[in-house]
Formats: structure tokens, sequence, C-alpha cells
């Protein structure tokens, strides 16, 4: 059984108690992960703070750092996508691409590092200020205390610490509870590529004790997390007036024009909808399609998820593997029989085995029912047929939550208006909601949250700005 400890005071040492990490599939116990005291998440805070005050990283290093850690990770493929299968229930495809992805985070973290620059500020335009010079440097903030969720256990992880080593800071990182194995293999590799062990700190357990503890402690200058937007207004409500990045909650839509590519569109919605089973911030939850195409477009659904496979994550071939939890598959079953009895028709999927729910289309959907209401972060996509494309946009706008949107459209002038009206952080024209690449700038508005990802943005949020001006005795 493989045992997660926490990496304090640059050693790895045992938690006060320990849990047993299930595989997600079988259920099998297959590990036990160590859980902090709270003393231990003050000395994690501390030690990280010393070195970081004390050791200071010079950019290149930096880079040199995350470049290593991006190519060991690349040599470690195989080993990162078994961990992942088990410890977050991914099957093999979802977790090769996630270690893709997060090769090119570190890499792409490391090379911002050398890139860290302010601006000149025209002095010279304000009366009476010709030949004073000024400009902006950008400097660390001290600690970053990274919170994450369970459903990118490595690639979101990536994101907060490589901007936050780049720019100079330590990090205290407090994992997803349901995936702590990932985290700690992350946190071996960087250590491995060259890591000051002083700079970065592990400590496991649940969200409510040691998460909560980090949140009251007085040394992080700054708090990049990612989760429920719950406990996101909670974080923010609890650090008071120190920074943070906020990526939250969602409820995913993507327009399909009448004028669309019906079945390359299909095929991308339902990889976009049902990779790591739905558990995807920007999945494609609610898909409206233009009445004129409606029928062929369910049809090129039902035909694209015909071909695929359900079930065991570890068998190369199985398309959607089990949700998170128990909790979450009876949420999500409940979620669609209550949609079904409340007049939803089911036209693929709907059946469960254990932690396993079938990719499920529904249609016949109202905007009441919970699958279309509340973010259901579960392999079900429901499509409402549309018309009007203003009134659509209204109804796309019409929930608390701004992440992304996708639409699809050969008519320029419809992509740009509704690029324009929707109000999210990011719409993607012939793409769907989930269209991601790791270096574009990332986040959300409304209830999903604020501050950006990317490693050029979030190094901006992690950095502060000091205007120095000079001139001449
Ligand atoms: P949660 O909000 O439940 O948990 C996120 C993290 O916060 C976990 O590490 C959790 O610990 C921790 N936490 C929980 N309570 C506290 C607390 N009181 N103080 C400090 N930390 C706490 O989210 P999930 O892990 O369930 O992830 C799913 C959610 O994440 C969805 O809502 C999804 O939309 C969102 N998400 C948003 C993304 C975006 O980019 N906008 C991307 C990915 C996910 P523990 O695990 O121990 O409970």
């Amino acid at each position: 059984m493989h045992e997660a400890r926490l990496f304090v005071g640059g050693k790895w040492v045992d938690g006060e108690s320990q849990t047993t990490v299930a595989d997600k599939f079988s259920g099998e116990p297959v590990g036990l992960v160590h859980n902090a005291s709270r003393e231990q998440v003050a000395l994690a805070t501390r030690g990280v703070a010393q070195t970081q005050a004390g050791r200071p990283t010079v950019p290149h290093d930096r880079f040199l750092v995350l470049a290593r850690a991006s190519e060991l990770l690349r040599e470690r493929t195989p080993e990162f996508v078994q961990i992942m299968v088990s410890d977050a229930g991914f099957t093999v495809q979802d977790a090769q691409r996630e270690v893709e992805r997060t090769v090119q985070t570190l890499l792409i973290s490391g090379e911002e590092a050398k890139r860290i620059h302010g601006e000149v500020v025209p002095m010279h335009g304000a009366p009476g200020w010709n030949g004073r010079l000024g400009f902006t440097t950008r400097h660390p903030l001290g600690v970053v205390a990274a919170v994450t969720p369970f459903n990118s256990p490595l690639n979101t992880v990536a994101h907060k610490v490589g901007p936050a080593l780049a720019a100079g800071n330590g990090v205290v990182l407090k994992p997803a509870s349901l995936t702590p194995v990932t985290a700690e293999h992350l946190v071996r590799l960087l250590l491995d590529a060259g890591l000051d062990p002083g700079l970065i700190a592990l400590v496991h357990g649940a969200g409510s004790t040691v998460g909560q503890w980090l949140l009251e402690d007085p040394i992080p200058a700054f708090y990049a997390f990612t989760g429920s937007t719950e406990v996101g207004e909670h974080l923010h409500r609890t650090v008071g007036l120190r920074k943070t990045q906020l990526e939250l909650g969602s409820i995913s839509s993507t327009l399909v024009c009448a004028d669309a590519a019906v079945e390359k569109t299909a095929a991308l919605c339902v990889n976009a909808a049902f990779r790591k089973a739905g558990q995807v911030c920007t999945s494609v939850q609610r898909l409206y399609v233009h009445e004129l195409v409606l029928a062929d477009f369910v049809d090129a659904l039902r035909d694209e998820l015909s071909t695929r496979k359900v079930g065991d994550p570890a068998d190369p071939q199985t398309f959607v593997g089990p949700v998170i939890s128990v909790g979450n598959a009876d949420r999500i079953a409940d979620w669609i029989e209550r949609a079904r009895a409340g007049g939803a028709k089911i036209v693929a999927g709907g059946n469960r085995d254990r932690q396993v729910i079938e990719p499920t289309v529904l249609v016949d959907v109202t905007p009441d029912m919970e699958v279309m209401c509340q973010e259901v972060f579960g392999p079900i996509v429901s499509v409402r047929p549309f018309q009007d494309l203003d009134a659509t946009i209204n109804e796309v706008n019409g929930t608390p939550y701004g992440l992304s949107a996708g639409i699809f459209t050969a008519d320029v002038n419809r992509a740009l208006t509704a690029a324009e009206r929707i109000r999210v952080g990011s719409v993607h024209i012939n793409e769907t909601s989930s269209s991601r690449i790791d270096l574009m700038p990332y986040g959300g508005v409304k209830l999903s949250g604020m501050g950006k990802e990317g490693p050029r943005y979030a190094i901006e949020e992690m950095t502060e700005e000091r205007l120095i001006t000079l001139g001449r005795q």
C-alpha cells in the first residue's frame, strides 16, 4: 500500500492520523494518507516563509527547475497515468491527456519566469516632469497557499505551483483529500528536478480541518484556489485582505446553430461532455441545438456514444469510467431519475453500475430541472432545442455562473454577436465550452470566480508591482 506522507520543513514526515485511500473503480484500499495536525500546518507555512525570504531564487534558476520537472514528468508519464487511474478514477485516455498538459504547464511556467517584467511609465507626460524616469518591477509575494480539487489532481496543482514558483514564491499545497497520491508524486518530482526543499510544503487532510487551518494561518500572502463556489466564497471571506485567485463552479453551455457541421460537432460535444466522466468545470452540461438540426444532431450524439466503452478506467479503450465517489454517483443518478420523472427523455445511457454512470443524453428537459440549473459535475448532457439565438443567449446568461461557452456556426456575424453577449470568461467559436490550452488566460466571471490561471496571467496575480521613479540630483 502506498503511503502519502506530509512534506513539512523540507522533510517527509508522518501526520497525526491516517486515512485509507480507495481505488475509485474497485473501491479497494490502495493507500494511506497522513493527515496534518494544526501544528504541522503552522510549521509548513513558517518553514516555507523562512526559506523564501532567506534563500531567494533567481528567475533563470526557476526556469531550469521547472523545465527539468516538465522533462521528468514526460519521462515518468506511465507512472503518473497509473497513479491517476487509481487515485482519481480517470480513464487511461484522460490521465494521459492530463499528464501531457501538465508537461506543458510546467514548461510554460518555467519559460514565463524569464519574462517577468514591468513597464516604462511616461513620467514626462505630466507638466514639469520631463527628465524623470518611471518604471515598474514585479516582486514575489512570499508564501502562496494552493488549495486544489479532485478533478484535475495534477494539472490544476501544476497551474498553482508552477506559476507560484516561477514568480519566486514558496508554496504550501493542500490537495483534495480524495486524490492525495497524485499531489504527493508531483512534489517528489519537483524535488527530483532540483527545487529547494524549503520552498514547498505538502499538507494532507480534510478541507474542514487542514484546509481551514491554512486559511486561518496569517503567513500565506496569496490563496490560489480551485473548487466549488461555496468553499471559494468561504475562503474569500476568511482570508480578509489577502489576494486570491478563485476558479469556481460552472454550468457551461454550448450552442449548435443550424449551419454547424453536425457530425463533427457532435463528436466534439461527446468528448467535451463526458471526458473525466463529466467532472470538468467547463464540461458541456447544457447543449442548445437549433431545431432544424436537432433530430440529426441527437442521432449523431447517440451514434458517437454507441462506439464508446464504459467501465474499467484501466482498460485503455474505456471512454467513461467512475465518478469520484459513491455519494456523487448517488446524487447524479438521482438527478437523472428526477429529470425522467419530470418528463425528460433519456436518449442514451441512464444506467449505473456502482460508481460508473453511463454517459447520458437527456432531451425534453426544462430549465428548472436540477440537470439544467445546478452544476452536475457528472456524465450528463441536456439537449435543448432553440429557434431564436437572442432568447437562447439570455437563457445561457441566466445562471449565476460565467466560466465558459461554445458556439458552432459558419456565420461570423452570429458568432461575434454571441461572443459579445454571452457573459463568461471565455467564448469559443467552433469549439465547445471545454476548449482549453494551458498558456491561455483562463478564469470565470460572476460566481465562477475571479483572477486568472495560465502561467503568464497567474504570475501577474502572484507578484506585486512596484513603481520606481528616478531623476538626476
Ligand atoms: P471543493 O470545493 O469541495 O474542494 C476544493 C478544495 O477545497 C479541496 O482541497 C477541499 O478539501 C478544500 N476545502 C473544502 N473545505 C475547505 C475549507 N473550509 N477550507 C479550506 N479548504 C477547503 O471542490 P471539489 O474538490 O469537489 O471540486 C469540484 C468543484 O470544483 C466543482 O464545483 C467544479 O466546478 C470546481 N472546479 C472549478 C474549476 C475552474 O477552473 N473554475 C476547475 C475544476 C473544478 P477536501 O478535498 O478535503 O474537501
